[in-house]
């Protein structure tokens, strides 16, 4: 989370704007909750360029639940192609298989989920109801830095991207995806506010067991309010919203300033790595991620000593996922250049240092 926006939601905590309310008391369809709720909107919309033919839905359930949910509402339970490159889409394909028939058009599981199968490579039917990707593996740290084009691949399915973990760090062609879903707690602001974004032509095809509350046309007709939204999670992302709009970096602004920063931050800390005797990246170089930088130490008895020391010097959070081990430092949004730097000092600091 960036500070400036924590600061302002502590400071208008007890009171929003003189209305005698905190968010958290506010009626989700009283006036102020209302413009709230129409500015993260907007701000939404023209921060990631989202055309008017998509609706942006304000959902619950974390990125986990879309995983049922968007087969319950574009699959017909017909057959769906899933590219696999990591733990997330992994996860996308055996929920999904619950409600449609989930096939396997590429996987990347014999290379360790290292690398990312090209396009040209992938089995997709001529049957299918969509194509599955994840563009940011967050555990494997691969990232697709430009979304597949379907339609040259020989495909009219429509392509459903989980962007969870790197929304709106970089720009989005909207021309090549049908879908788009993400939980906000990576980039966007707090848990419990979900992101879709969708064609509008893709509303309406809804399975008749879809629970209404996850229906996308039922939530879209009602403007997000068919039943409570997260209604703090949304100020909070709409503050960050704002604070995105702000940034500034090499004559660029909001989400494109964004972009220049993350690669800034991403190629210093891959250099450092690559640079090193002691830490190792095992991702193939086109494919790794500017979000999320999973490392390991040649040495790995040294890997408590590095954590303890890390820790010591305020650099949290550097374990890695248990199922891949090792290290991992994700460098969302809201981490500084600074902060970066100041990881790449401590690195090159504890690899001099003998153990
Ligand atoms: C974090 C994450 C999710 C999140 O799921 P939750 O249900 O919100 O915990 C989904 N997909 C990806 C790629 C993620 O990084």
């Amino acid at each position: 989370m960036p500070d400036a926006v924590l600061t302002e939601a502590a400071s208008e905590m007890l009171d929003w704007h003189g209305s005698g309310m905190s968010v958290m008391e506010m009626s989700h369809r009283g006036k102020e909750f209302g413009s709230i709720y129409e500015e993260a909107q907007a701000d939404l919309r023209a921060l990631l360029a989202v055309p008017p033919n998509f609706e942006i839905l304000f959902m619950q359930g974390g990125g986990l639940a879309e995983n049922a949910i968007v087969p319950l509402n574009l699959s017909q339970a017909g057959p769906v192609d899933f590219v696999m490159t990591g733990s997330w889409s992994q996860k996308s394909f055996k929920e999904a298989g619950q409600f449609c028939q989930a096939r396997l058009a590429a996987t990347s599981e014999s290379s360790g989920f290292t690398s990312l199968p090209p396009p040209g490579s992938w089995q997709l039917g001529s049957d299918s109801r969509y194509v599955h990707v994840c563009t940011n593996e967050t555990i494997h740290g691969v990232e697709f830095h430009a979304l597949p084009d379907l339609q040259a691949l020989g495909s009219k399915a429509p392509l459903v991207i989980d962007f969870s973990s790197h929304v709106a760090s970089r720009s989005v062609d909207w021309s090549k995806v049908g879908l788009a879903f993400g939980g906000a707690q990576k980039n966007l602001g707090p848990a419990g506010l979900t992101l879709v974004v969708v064609r509008q032509d893709l509303l309406g095809h809804a399975m008749q067991h879809c629970p209404s509350a996850f229906n996308y046309q039922r939530v879209a007709e009602n403007g997000s309010m068919y039943n409570t939204p997260p209604t703090y999670a949304i100020y909070i992302a709409g503050l960050v919203f704002k604070w995105i709009k702000a940034q500034e970096e090499n004559g660029h602004t909001g989400v494109a300033a964004l972009e220049q920063r993350n690669k800034q931050k991403a190629q210093l800390l891959y250099d450092c790595i690559d640079r090193s005797q002691l830490y190792e990246n095992r991702v193939d170089v086109t494919s790794r991620s500017r979000m999320n930088v999973p490392f390991f130490l040649r040495d790995a008895s040294r890997n408590e000593a590095f954590l303890a020391g890390a820790n010591a010097r305020g650099l949290l959070q550097l374990k890695g996922h248990k199922s891949v081990g090792g290290m991992r430092a994700s460098i969302y949004n809201a981490m500084p250049l600074q902060g970066v730097q100041a990881l790449v000092a401590y690195m090159q600091e504890f690899e001099t240092t003998k153990a």
